[in-house]
């Protein structure tokens, strides 16, 4: 089946049949039918209907569907992004492992790796994402996963994923994408030979600003492994949360190829005009990995970043000009979203880290929603022009 068949209907299972919506199961608990049915429930991997936190047929719905948008053989629904993520992570590395990643990555991961990782004696190495030797080079001994994250926020550089598999597996190394700014109607990792698939569902997968929640996707082994860990840690979804992302998902490939056509047309406006000094999109000849991305990517997704000919002051002042994009952080929605990425970053990261992550000072991300692309143009014309 095709992505746009899927998401109507790879969820339905043989119990919930009749239903054309799915149902929302609120329960924190079910109630057994028998004592013997009870012992089952409470020693099985993975139950739909014991506990919330061990599953719910919400979740279990809406995993499903997942799995089967990444081609995976199972998922596993979370609270957030950052819980999908970091379960993940710590269910894979012990002290004395070894975790590569790259110095580009969403915030909360690089704090994931950077500083708690390191409190519990895992050592990381973080790696240019654009140079695959140098990935292979990070590798030690004691190296367990490789962590990688393409097109990275906020300049949108790619990873290799072919390439990365490949050393990984040569090695017997995990490897984890973060998949959230290409979506799997524009990228689907596995495919690349990449072992687990994470998902911030508060982005594209969601698509509405009204939900949070997070998603890894792998083979059955891998995601029960990673569920084991997930009932302690206990970054549960709400089955009110999930029943929305089933809601969004329906959609998910009609906005994400209207969000990736509108923000190549406007990668291509910005990047011809004299007040923008430099355009980050996958889809434009002048990416340096443009080669790349047309290899792994389908389109390229609708986020883009730009940097204001005036600098820090200027790229301000755009943002708060701009009338139809909203300054709000997050992205893939249906809404258009602008930030200032120093504004947003020099709270929590070292001027080092900001540089190292190429985020210049006059840096503005523009998170492409489903308006018309002549609005969002004029909006971004008026806007520079005031600056
Ligand atoms: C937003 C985001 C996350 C974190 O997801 P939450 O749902 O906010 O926890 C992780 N990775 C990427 C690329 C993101 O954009």
């Amino acid at each position: 089946m095709e992505l746009e068949t899927l998401v109507i209907h790879a969820d339905r299972s043989a119990e919930d049949d009749t239903d054309i919506a799915p149902a929302l199961h609120p329960a924190s608990t079910f109630r057994a039918r028998s004592a013997g049915e009870f012992a089952t429930l409470a020693n099985a991997a993975r139950p739909e209907r014991y506990y919330t936190r061990y599953g719910n047929p919400t979740h279990a719905r809406c995993e499903r569907l997942l799995a089967r948008l990444e081609g995976c053989e199972a998922a596993l629904l979370f609270a957030s992004g950052m819980g999908a993520i970091s379960t993940a992570v710590l269910a894979q590395v012990a002290a004395g492992d070894h975790v590569v990643a790259q110095a580009s990555h969403y915030m909360g991961t690089t704090r994931l790796l950077t500083d708690l990782l390191p409190r519990f004696g895992v050592g990381v190495t973080l790696v240019d994402q654009a140079d695959a030797a140098a990935f292979a080079r990070a590798i030690v001994p004691e190296t367990r996963l490789i962590v990688v994250e393409t097109p990275s926020n906020p300049v949108l550089l790619l990873t290799d994923l072919a390439a990365v598999a490949r050393l990984a597996r040569d090695r017997g190394i995990t490897t984890l994408a973060d998949n959230t700014f290409a979506s799997p109607v524009n990228q689907r990792p596995r495919e690349f030979g990449i072992d687990l698939v994470a998902h911030s569902a508060t982005k594209y997968l969601g698509g509405h600003s009204d939900l949070v929640a997070g998603v890894v996707a792998g083979s059955t082994e891998a995601v029960e492994r990673i569920w084991k860990t997930s009932i302690v840690l206990g970054a549960t979804a709400s089955p009110f949360d999930a029943w929305l992302l089933l809601r969004g998902l329906r959609t998910l490939p009609l906005r994400v190829e209207r969000q990736s056509a509108t923000a190549l047309e406007l990668a291509r406006f910005l990047e011809g005009h004299p007040a923008v000094s430099r355009v980050h999109y996958p889809g434009l000849e002048s990416h340096l990995q443009h080669d790349l991305a047309r290899r792994q990517m389908k389109a390229f997704g609708g986020v883009l970043s730009f940097e204001v000919a005036g600098g820090y002051a200027a790229a301000q002042r755009l943002v708060g000009s701009l009338e139809l994009a909203a300054n709000a952080v997050s992205l893939g929605a249906v809404e258009t979203l602008a930030v200032h990425a120093a504004s947003v970053w020099e709270g929590s990261l070292g001027p080092e880290e900001i540089a190292q992550a190429g985020i210049s000072p006059a840096l503005v991300r523009l998170a492409v929603g489903l308006e018309s692309a002549q609005d969002l143009k004029a909006d971004l014309a008026r806007a520079l022009a005031a600056v």
